[in-house]
Formats: structure tokens, sequence, C-alpha cells
């Protein structure tokens, strides 16, 4: 029987690697450490180091050192330095180590410009080798030793001498005997000795981390995250503060607050004999920091030191103006701050931690507001898939409309309202939607569709409701007949299988993804107070619908910019009369049908002036063409047939004619209230008389009426003498006075090079910048979704510009209109309502351009009230904006 004793078992391993071969050299004493040379640098409170030379890790680690935090000896390598060990041209590595001693023990850990662009993993515990072992037996025991150890050779031999990390599947021992196997698997791959010099294993490290940043997948990565091509990669060398030996040792991870809501909380937890991050995935076997009810706690295990890292991660938070992560070990009941980086958060989080130290006087209220993504309320706005949660993704599209939702597939508006009817979520999946599948989208939890791009009509329309929509997923097979969908991998989606939409990254998910519900809390309330206190232009809401205005009101627009009155006539019983009137066979007929609509457009309108009393509502007359409202099939034209009375061959005949080869350039906008004067007519009566009837029980309401697709000024003095003349016969007729403002929809490159003399007869130009961006590039803004991919990927546009507005091109037109405009008319009125209203980059132009308001989807006017903020603050704290 062998002795079992420690003692006897690390001196049979001592004299096992002996006869392996290995010899237990004296360590190289190093050169004098290099305190001159900027690229390797010391940190000490005053070394010259900053995140964009020396990386955001090692500046994070100078502040710690700066607030005497207790924080192991580091080393920092500038970008410099590690860019060229990568290319073969390694430092003074003697001189790098010695501020660590003889018998140094280290880890490396990547310091990038920005923490979110990642790195390579850290590598622990370089400096183990046989000699080393053998002292920490003597100081630490056999376990421990040998777990350090262990753990070097298994990373050394993934990220240096890069084997197939399988190799260590079939070492199931771990402590001394485990050591050996990994150690013998090591050098029989390589059929090398493990190599023992220090200054060999830390060269070796920074190699292979300084050539893993600059690798093609890395670098892909990277950027995908918005880092440049060009970032840099600093490394840090810091002491090892060992979380295992005798005494109370270990390693964890501590932050003062949730990352997911970003309330107070302290949170992390702590492993016993355990290095790095191990007390994160270990779980098992983990204590809690603060005493809690569910298990053992490390405020009960070592009260002292828990004190310690409340201390130290409560400074942090107040001298670095940040809420953040530390990573600790604690070492015989002694605390060491390793590393610090900002808590990972979600939006809600980020909104609630900005205003708690802005509220707590650690930031001013204007950084608050800089530090909130404006894209990112979204998350607050809208249901999210879980962050953390795995995902099967079926296919990617075009993120048209944020927010997420599961449910059943469906193929047509009608088999949604029945899933609807039977209280079952559904996603309406169609190859593209129309106007008669906007009850389908009422029915839905959220829509995908295979053809489209950023303002077709799921996209619009989604954006609108504030339903989750992809569009433009044209990898996956949509056979609508067969009802099912096919993913590029094969798989075969049935109607009634279960998808998630994500339509904030634009990705088909199989089955139910978990979700984080919207949080539009009053951390989230007290940001948009605060935005409102520095914005600068207008913010309004493209609605159309009382469910629009009622959200636009709760999100704080200051008034409806665009109402798209088109949709009010898809209701069944209003589509019967709109399509009576256009089978009507003159004016009176007409009128007959427009007469039963008046009714309906005036409750609409009265409505909506109600739910915004006090404030501006912007009506836009009648837009699409007419045709849209037909069916398009023969079941629809026999039931169209019955519903009229008419003979069928007549109703095919009247659509047939209807039709045209190019419906959006064709009789639609004004170029049909022209035509078909009699529907602005009926349009400006309901709005009118909706007017008088709203300023009955509340503020006066000074109606704004817009028309749609003008390209020629007697376009508008044809529709003002028109409208003018309803208003005087309402007047007359109720003997109630009140006033209206007349505005032009700048849609057409023309209006907008023409908008001088467009200007002198009306007081408003809206820039409809979703059919102005079609006209420019001579873009169909229904299929641009088909190549848009490609063409931004190979950089014939730098964006998709229905997403984001051509400062260049549809810009310049802009610009021009503005100033053609305000010339002839100074106290004229502009903004813009194309979709671009909710894009931050666009708002700034528009304020640029001196606009007085954006109107965007209701949805979007969190972002577009922060985003103005934003620029504002910049504005003032002397930023270049734009
Ligand atoms: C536009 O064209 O920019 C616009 C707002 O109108 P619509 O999207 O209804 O065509
Ligand atoms: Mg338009």
């Amino acid at each position: 029987m062998q002795d079992e004793s420690p003692r006897a078992e690390i001196s049979r391993r001592g004299l096992a690697l002996s006869r392996m071969g290995r010899i237990l050299r004296p360590l190289m004493k190093g050169a004098a450490v290099q305190q001159n040379d900027p690229h390797i640098t010391l940190i000490t409170p005053s070394a010259p180091m900053t995140a964009s030379t020396h990386g955001g890790r090692a500046k994070c680690l100078q502040r710690l050192v700066r607030l005497d935090l207790p924080v192991p000896k580091t080393v920092a390598l500038s970008f410099d330095a590690v860019h060229r060990i990568a290319a073969g041209d390694m430092p003074n590595i003697p001189a790098l180590l010695e501020p660590f001693g003889d018998a140094p023990l280290l880890c490396v850990r990547p310091s990038s410009e920005d923490p979110d662009w990642g790195g390579p993993g850290a590598v622990l515990n370089i400096g183990m080798n046989d000699a080393m072992y053998v002292d920490l037996c003597d100081q630490l025991g056999a376990e421990a030793a040998a777990a350090m150890y262990l753990r070097f050779v298994q990373a050394y031999a993934i990220h240096v001498a890069r084997l197939d990390p399988d190799m260590f599947d079939d070492v199931a021992l771990d402590g001394p005997e485990g050591l050996s196997e990994v150690l013998r698997a090591y050098e029989d791959e390589t059929e090398e000795e493990f190599p023992q010099d220090p200054a060999v294993q830390l060269a070796e490290v920074l190699r292979s981390m300084a050539r893993a940043w600059e690798g093609t997948t890395a670098r892909l990565l990277r950027q995908a995250k918005g880092a440049p091509a060009d970032a840099g990669l600093g490394l840090v060398v810091q002491e090892m503060a060992l979380g295992m030996g005798q005494g109370e040792c270990g390693s964890g991870v501590i932050q003062l607050v949730h990352s997911k809501t970003g309330e107070p909380q302290i949170t992390g937890r702590y492993l016993s004999q355990s290095q790095g991050r191990d007390a994160l995935s270990v779980g098992a076997g983990a204590l809690f920091l603060e005493r809690d009810p569910r298990g053992p706690s490390l405020q009960e295990l070592a009260p002292d030191a828990f004190d310690d890292l409340i201390r130290h991660t409560g400074m942090m938070r107040q001298r670095l103006r940040e809420e953040m992560q530390a990573e600790f070990t604690i070492e015989n009941g002694r605390v060491h701050i390793l590393d610090g980086v900002r808590v990972a958060r979600t939006a809600r989080a980020a909104v609630r931690i900005a205003i708690s130290l802005a509220e707590d006087g650690i930031i001013p209220k204007e950084e608050a507001l800089l530090r909130i993504e404006p894209r990112a309320m979204n998350e607050l706005l809208h249901r999210q898939v879980d962050p953390d949660a795995r995902r099967d993704r079926l296919a990617r599209g075009i993120a048209a409309s944020p927010g997420a939702a599961s449910g059943r597939i469906v193929f047509s508006a009608a088999e949604a309202q029945a899933s609807a009817a039977r209280g079952e979520a559904c996603v309406l999946v169609r190859r593209e939607t129309s106007p008669e599948d906007i009850r389908g989208m009422h029915a839905a939890v959220a829509v995908l569709t295979e053809r489209g791009g950023m303002t077709s009509h799921a996209a619009v329309i989604g954006r609108g409701m504030g339903l989750p929509c992809v569009v433009g997923a044209s990898s996956l097979t949509f056979h609508t007949r067969r009802k099912t969908l096919e993913t590029p991998d094969g798989r075969e989606f049935r109607a009634g299988d279960v998808i998630t939409i994500d339509g904030t990254n634009g990705e088909v998910l199989a089955g139910e993804a978990p979700m984080l519900e919207a949080a539009q809390d009053d951390a989230f309330q007290t940001l948009m107070g605060w935005a409102d206190e520095y914005r600068d232009i207008g913010v309004r809401a493209n609605a159309d619908t009382p469910a629009d205005a009622t959200t636009a009101r709760n999100f704080g627009a200051q008034g409806i910019g665009l109402c798209r009155t088109e949709h009010m006539f898809f209701e069944a019983d209003r589509l019967t009369v709109m399509r009576e009137m256009i089978f009507a066979d003159d004016s009176q007929d007409r009128r007959a049908a427009l007469d039963r609509l008046l009714p309906m457009q005036r409750a609409d309108f009265a409505e909506l002036f109600r739910i915004m009393q006090g404030q501006p509502v912007c009506i836009r007359l009648f837009d699409p063409p007419l045709h849209e409202f037909l069916p398009s099939d023969r079941a629809g034209h026999r039931e169209l047939a019955e519903a009229l009375d008419l003979p069928l061959s007549d109703v095919t005949r009247r659509v047939e004619a209807l039709s045209e080869y190019n419906p959006m350039l064709g009789m639609r906008g004004v170029r049909l209230g022209i035509t078909v004067p009699e529907i602005y007519e009926m349009q400006a009566r309901a709005i009118f008389e909706a007017t008088i009837e709203a300023s009955r029980d509340g503020d006066p309401v000074v109606p704004e009426i817009m028309i749609p697709l003008v390209s020629a000024k007697r376009e508008v003095e044809l529709v003002k003498t028109r409208v003018d003349a309803v208003a005087v016969a309402v007047r007359n007729e109720t003997g109630v006075k009140f006033a209206y403002r007349l505005g032009v929809m700048v849609e057409t490159p023309r209006a907008a090079l023409r908008a001088g003399e467009i200007a002198t007869h009306c007081e408003f130009l809206s820039f409809g910048t979703n059919d102005l961006t079609q006209m420019t590039y001579g873009l169909s803004r229904d299929d641009a979704g088909r190549f848009m991919s490609a063409y931004v990927q190979q950089g014939v546009y730098p964006e998709d510009p229905f997403h984001m507005l051509d400062t260049e091109g549809v810009g310049e037109l802009l610009s021009i209109g503005a100033a053609r405009g305000r010339e002839a008319h100074p106290n004229l009125t502009l903004s813009i309502c194309g979709e671009h209203g909710g894009n931050p980059e666009s708002i700034a132009f528009c304020r640029e351009a001196g606009f007085s308001y954006v109107s965007c989807s209701p949805f979007r006017v969190p972002v577009a009230r922060l985003a103005a903020a934003q620029l504002a603050v910049r504005d003032k704290l002397g930023y270049i904006s734009g």
C-alpha cells in the first residue's frame, strides 16, 4: 500500500514529473523593466495610458489603481505593441516580466478599445511549471496546485498549440493524476515537452492572442458589433491573485444592479477554491453574495470581505460614473479586484441605470440622455426575445417593425381573424400584404412576408400598429396555396405550426421563444421628460385610427402629422359603399354614395380630434388608386356583382378599366382629387363638421388638410378653391366659425423643385419621403426589398434609402424645397412625414434644415424624442452634430 498522505503525493508527483524528463531549472532573471517604453507600461496612477492606445480594460484598471483599490500588479501592452507581436516582432519579454519577480504567476486579458468588441479569452496561470507546481503543493496543497497547472496546460494546448479541445475529453481525473494525464496528452500530441520557462510561455500566449485578434472571423465578429476594420487590441498582463489555497480563497463577480431591470440589487456569485469566472459557470456550489434564503452566502462566510467588496464596487460606481461589474478574488480572506467592466445590460436596465446615476448626482442629466441609444428604446416599447434565449433561426428578412411575438402560422387575413376569434395567437404569413389584409393584421400578433422593404405596406402598417413584422424573408419558400413554409435547410412548417417573429432583428425563429416584456416604467417616463426639456424640434405621429392616436398621445406626440384617410374605407360596411361610389355612373350617384360615407368620416375625425384635443391633427386627403378598393379575383368580382346588383361582365369590365400599368404613378392622390372632386369635397366637409363637433366640448380644434402627390401649383389652386368653398358652405349652414390650415405633401421631385410657387397657396409643406425616395431613385418601394441587401452589401447604397434618408439626393430636394418654399412664404411650416421621420440620422438632417417637426409611427415617437434631445444636447455641449 502506498502512503496516501498529501505530502507523499506531492513528492511522488515531483518525482514523476522529473522522470518525465523535465528539469526544474532556475528561472531567468529579467532585464530592467522598460519604464520608458510607451507601449509596455506598468499600470500606475500616472502612467501615460488611454483607452484608444491601450484599450478600455487597461484604462479602467488604471482608474481602479488611482482609486487605491487592491488591484494586482498589471502591465499594459498598447495596440501598437500587440500589432507588432502579431507581425512577429516580440517585445523584450524579460523586461516585461521584471515587475513580477523571479517566479511569476500571471494572467493575460484582452483590452480592446470598446469592451463590447470582445477579444480572445483570458489565459490564467501563466508561469505554472513543474517547479511552481512543487512550490504550490507546499503552499496550497496538491489539489489546488494541480488544478491551476492543469487549467493552464489546457488553455495553452488549445489557444497556443492549437490542439483539438476534444483531446482532453477522456481525462476523467482531476488533481495530480488528471494533471499528469493532461501533460502526457499534450506531450504525445506535440511531441514536445510542455514549456517550462515563464518567458517562453508568456511570449507564446501573447503571440497567440495577438494573432487571434487579427484573424478574419474575429474581425468580422467585431465589425458586426460596430468596430472599425482597423480596431486595435491591447493586452494586460496581471499578477495572479490566487483564488485557491488555504484559508478562505475563491473568486467571483459582483455588481450592484440587476442586468435585466437595472434595479439596485447585489448580484453575482462566489465560489471557494476557484479562479476566473468559474463561479458563474459552475452554478452548483457557487455562493450568493448577499445573505439569501435560497442558500449560503459570502456575506455569512466572509463578512469582512463582503463589506470590502460592496465598498469597492460602490466607489467604482461613484468615481467611474458607471455601474461596474468587478471580478475579484479572495486570498486568505483578503479581497483583490482583478478587473472592472461595464455591467452588461438590457435597454430597460440602461435607462434605469442612467436615470439613477443622474438622480444621485453622479452624472448630469445631459449625459444620462446621451447614454441611451435611441433605437434601444424599441426594447422598452415592445416585447423582445430574451437575449439569453437559444434561437432556432429559420430565416432572416428585413426588420420592418420592432418587437417579437409567437403564434401559429396562418396564410390569410380570414384565417387570422378566425384564429383571433378562437383566442389563438397567430402570425400572418403572406407573400406581401395589401389594404385588404388590414383586418387580418389587426387579428395577428405578427406579420411575415416574402416580399417588400422598409416602406412596403406590411412594414408601414406594422410599425403604425406596433405589430412585429419581418418583410422580404425571401430565403423561405412560401407555398401559400399548399399552406407551407419551407426553410433553406429543408424544414417544412405548416399552417398551425408555431413560429416567432423577431421584428427587432429581422429573424424568423422556430417555436415559441422566451420573451422579455415591454417596460415603460417610471425610469422611461423620467427619461422622456428630460428629453422634452432639451428637444428643440417637434415630434408628431402618423396615426390613422383612434387606437393609433391614443398610442401617439400616450407616447407624448405633439399632434398628428399624417392621418392617412384611406384606411378608414376598408371596414366591411364602408367598403361596399366605397365600391358603389367607384361604380357610380355620374357625379350625382357618386355624391349619393359619398353622402353615406360622410357621417362615418365625420365620426372618425371627431374622435381623432377629441383624442388629440388641443393639438394639431393633419389629415391627408384620399391618396391611393381606386382599384385598391376592388377585388382582384373572379370570386370577388362575383360577390361584388351580387352586392351592387350588376351583371358580372359590368363589374369585370369596370375593374379592368380602372387597372393601371403603374398605379403608383397613375390616378392617385391629387390627380384623383382633381378628376373625381366629390371625394375631396366629402372629406373636407367631414373634417369641418367634425371640427365644429369636437370644438363644442373642448379646446377649439384647428384641423390641417394636406393634399397628396402634388406636382403642379395648379393642382393646389384647384383643390384649395374647392375646399375653401366647402368651408364657406359649412360656416353658412352652421353659423359656426372655424379656422383650418391647408398644406401640401411634397412627395414628387417636381413639387420640391417648384416649392416656391406651391408654397404661396398653402400654409405648410410636409415632405413625404417615402414616395419622394421612390421617385427620386426611380425605385419601387414595394419591390426594393428584393435586391436592397445586395445593394447595401456591395456598397452601392450606404444604407437602404427607405430606411435612412438619403441626405445627398433626396436630402438635396428637401433642402431646395425648404429654401424655395420659405423664400416665397416666410411663415411656412416645414416638416417630414415619411417613415424617415422616426430615424435618428434623418431627424438630424431635418433639424439642421430648420423643420418645425418630424412625424413618425406612434411607436417611434419616443425614439424620435430622445434622438432629437440628443442632437440639442450635443449642440449645447459643443459636439459636432450629424
Ligand atoms: C410618403 O410618401 O412619404 C408618405 C408619407 O405617404 P405614403 O407612405 O402613404 O405614401
Ligand atoms: Mg406618399
